[in-house]
């Protein structure tokens, strides 16, 4: 193991294994990571890369310190699917003149985006240090940071790009190590391509980097008329803004490492005449919904914000914390099967724990030593989580006098984690359902099932108190929350 790195192991897509990782400057330690395209809600599966790499900036920042790390994730506010969402959610507006197409285009963007930092805060997400919008980067700009339009014009200077039928397009034969990061070489793509469409491609893996706009879409005026960039081209720019040419780490979804990230490496390496983008590639695995992909024609597509504030999930809301634990219980590089068992092993869990780090009057300073171990070996999560279950019944065996170490202990990783070691949290409609359920069942003298309804309760921390109505002498069931 290397000091510099201070312990910390990463998987990296680019070679396919564990290294050691080395940050090109300990004191700006930079990482990049692919963010929402804004149009509609996020969904569940979008929650993956967002809470993983959260997690990878805390570790960072406690193995390197706060200020010395520099996490991007940027923000897609400009793909044809926002124009068509704006087409149709305000349509009759643009068609009166009321609004223009870019009015409405920025009113999607803005609403999607703020409802995505909603959601992320409630998973327990920090903010990352900065979040560029796509759209601030296409022309060159006042502070002379990196833009697409001179990221392109740099790329046709060096030979790496050409104009053909309206786009400008990568040309993928002039990188001779192109593909590196998926592994598919050139051959096997043009074998599969549809050639007929892409005619004017010199080659069908060729990517479009610039293409024009007709005058109801969004457009930039640049040196091939006013038009608007290609997806990846927008990466490239804003890491290469903040983080330079060349920086550490580069993450997101399974599904970017082909054609995204390929492409972000190619356009990035080309432009600067450098051998790579960043050192580390990371990818979160694939998140399915019980048993199967989520789609909509499925009907099993959750967004966040569902989850978070409806009961079409196992008929009920779910907090912000057990919907990061149950996230976390599985290795980010695995595919994720989320479910509502998984949500109710994760609130189980997370309930003990809780009850537990209660046991301290406040966190402490000093990080536990395992915690950190573990996820520096490839953000072991659940190997960090099996050391808060055995603080967990450390901190509740304890009867010595003075600190519950164990507790402190806890409340620190749970803190650190992300975890809100606030109050227990429940769904007041669950309880009122499940009183309302046991006074039905004592209404009918089955005891037996009428205390079951009741300990359930007090396993989630609700403790249910019976009195009378003093008017019309009822039973009235109150409740509370009992740690
Ligand atoms: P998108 O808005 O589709 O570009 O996705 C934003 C991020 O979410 C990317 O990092 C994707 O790789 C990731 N992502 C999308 N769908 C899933 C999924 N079902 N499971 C895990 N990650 C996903
Ligand atoms: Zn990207």
């Amino acid at each position: 193991m290397s000091d510099a790195s201070q312990g910390l192991r990463l998987y990296n897509t680019l070679t396919r294994t564990k290294e050691d990782f080395v940050p090109i400057d300990p004191r700006n330690v930079r990482m990049y990571v692919c963010g929402p395209t804004v149009y509609d809600f996020a969904h569940i599966g979008n929650a993956r890369p967002v809470i993983v790499f959260d997690v990878l900036f805390r570790l960072l920042r406690h193995l390197h310190g706060e200020t010395h790390v520099t996490y991007v994730r940027n923000i897609t506010d400009v793909d044809d699917k926002i124009n068509a969402r704006a087409l149709r959610d305000f349509g009759g507006e643009i068609a009166s003149g009321a609004l223009s197409l870019n009015e409405a285009i920025r009113r999607v963007t803005e609403k999607t985006a703020d409802q995505f930092h909603r959601d992320v805060a409630t998973l327990g997400c920090l903010e990352p240090t900065v979040e560029p919008r796509a759209t601030e980067f296409v022309e060159p700009r006042a502070d002379g940071k990196a833009d697409m339009i001179t990221l392109i014009q740099s790329l046709i200077g060096r030979g790496h790009a050409y104009v053909a039928a309206g786009e400008v397009l990568f040309d993928t034969a002039s990188m001779p190590d192109y593909g590196q990061l998926s592994r598919r070489n050139l051959d096997e793509q043009q074998a599969g391509a549809r050639i007929a469409v892409d005619a004017h491609k010199k080659n069908p893996g060729d990517f479009v980097l610039w293409k024009l706009s007709s005058p109801e879409e969004p457009g930039w005026q640049s040196p091939w008329g006013r038009g608007r960039p290609g997806w990846h081209i927008e990466c490239s720019a804003m890491s290469a803004a903040y983080l330079g040419e060349v920086f550490d780490i580069h993450g997101g979804g399974l599904d970017l490492i082909f054609p995204h990230h390929e492409n972000e490496i190619a356009q990035s390496r080309c432009a600067h005449g450098t051998s790579v983008m960043a050192n580390v590639w990371m990818h979160n695995g694939f998140l399915q919904v019980e048993g199967q992909k989520m789609s909509k024609s499925l009907g099993n597509f959750y967004s966040i914000h569902e989850l978070l504030e409806t009961d079409t999930f196992g008929g009920r809301k779910w907090p912000g914390d057990v919907l990061r634990l149950a996230m976390l219980m599985t290795h980010y590089r695995e595919p994720i099967d989320f479910s509502v068992r998984k949500l109710e092993e994760a609130e189980n869990t997370l309930r003990k724990w809780k009850r537990a780090a209660d046991l301290a009057p406040a966190a402490g300073s000093q990080l536990p030593v395992e915690v950190v171990e573990a996820l520096s070996d490839d953000l072991a999560t659940y190997a960090a989580f099996q050391q808060l279950t055995q603080l967990a019944g450390e901190a509740t065996d304890f009867d010595g006098s003075g600190d519950n170490a164990a507790a402190v202990a806890l409340k620190t990783a749970l803190t650190f984690l992300g975890f809100d070691i606030g109050a227990i949290k429940v769904d007041d409609t669950v309880v009122a359902k499940a009183i309302a359920e046991r006074l039905t069942l004592i209404a009918a003298k089955n005891w037996t099932e009428a205390d079951r309804v009741r300990d359930e309760l007090l396993a989630q921390g609700v403790q249910l108190k019976d009195g009378k109505d003093p008017v019309t002498g009822e039973r009235v069931t109150t409740w509370e929350i009992k740690r």
